[in-house]
């Protein structure tokens, strides 16, 4: 019989499995500390040698496994992490004056399929589960040391975060728990392609972190262009659905623009982009986009700076950024032009 893997269980799972051997399902508690700490079921001292090998009859904890490390010359790190079936996924540590951000994935392939991305060529392989979105960042939090290396999260590689909603509550859930690793919700950023219901559903989780909405375009025609998504969720809807989730938790609403030269930088551009959110508690992310990208070109510098200030000429809070790990292609997924990010102005 072929061993199943316990890091793909849900927790429920795990109670019945437990419950299957006649066991009280506070050892599910007990397994969640030592799955926390990256133990093998020889390690769990707390349970019988019975319950142990029993276990291990059944299943291989499965935890994800480095495969490979970048290291940029900016300091950024790309790990290459091997999950139990042999698919792959990237993590990203970018270092800042604050602390160590660690970008995840959280689905392996994205079906969102944005013309800028390469993540989203091949479709979705599948979702991540709770266990391995948790012990992917506890892995790379002990590769970097022995305390409490990172200090922010976001869930902005591989995936769209929200089309894995369960899971990923669940991990959110536990990553903030001290016996996970402490995050507070205010250093963890989701980004989203703006999945209304479910940016609807998750103002009522009592999870206030930093939303981001990947926008690229406040142009409805433009944004569907690079963005198959504003075809069965206009931007409006899902600008609203933000608008909730800032009303229900406080947190400033985080726009995502990646600047494309020829598309969405011009005057039209910024004004669309300002009819859309003036009057919100909100921060506009311009992010140029890094070198060239199927049929898209990168903004010259004059270009970026020209509609940054064509943001800020109408009181719009925006800032540029600029990508970290380039010669690692550290940005998550391959993306070009996303997310791994430094302010420079
Ligand atoms: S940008 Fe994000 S949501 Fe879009 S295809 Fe890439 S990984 Fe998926």
């Amino acid at each position: 019989m072929d061993k199943g893997f316990l890091i793909s269980k849900t927790e429920d799972e795990i109670r019945e499995i437990f419950s299957s051997l006649g066991e009280k399902s506070f050892r599910t508690g007990q397994l969640k500390k030592w799955m926390y700490q990256l133990q093998p079921f020889s390690a769990m001292s707390n349970f019988s040698m019975q319950l142990r090998e029993k276990l291990e009859q059944r299943f291989e904890m499965g935890y994800p496994e480095i495969m490979e490390k970048f290291v940029s010359k900016d300091g950024t790190i790309k790990y290459l992490l091997k999950l139990f079936d042999g698919n792959i996924v990237e993590a990203v540590v970018m270092k800042y004056s604050y602390g160590n951000t660690l970008c995840i994935s959280t689905q392996v392939g994205c079906p969102m399929a944005c013309r800028f991305c390469a993540s989203g060529l091949n479709g979705l392989t599948r979702q991540m589960y709770p266990f391995e979105l948790i012990t992917q960042v506890l892995l790379i939090n002990r590769a970097l040391g022995s305390g409490r290396e990172i200090t922010n999260i976001v869930l902005m590689g591989t995936g769209e975060p929200l089309l894995n909603y369960d899971n990923v509550v669940y991990f959110l859930r536990e990553i903030h728990k001290e016996e996970a690793l402490g995050i507070s919700y205010r250093n963890i950023s989701l980004s989203t392609c703006g999945i209304k219901d479910n940016i609807l559903r998750f103002a009522d989780e009592d999870i206030p972190l930093t939303l981001c909405l990947s926008l690229h375009s406040a142009i409805n025609s433009k944004r569907s262009m690079i963005m198959p998504v504003e075809d069965r969720i206009p931007l409006q809807e899902a600008v609203r659905a933000m608008e909730h989730y800032q009303k229900k938790t406080g947190r400033r609403i985080v726009y995502e623009y990646i600047m494309i030269g020829d598309l969405n930088i011009g005057d039209e551009d910024a004004e669309a982009l300002w009819q859309l959110v003036k009057g919100q508690t909100a921060h506009i992310n311009l992010i140029p986009l890094n070198g060239k990208v199927g049929n898209f070109r990168e903004p010259t510098r004059h270009e970026i700076h020209s509609f940054l200030q064509k943001l800020k000429d109408r009181g719009l809070s925006a800032t540029i950024r600029r990508s970290l790990g380039q010669d690692i292609e550290g940005a998550c997924g391959q993306l070009r032009a996303r997310y791994l990010e430094n302010e420079i102005r």
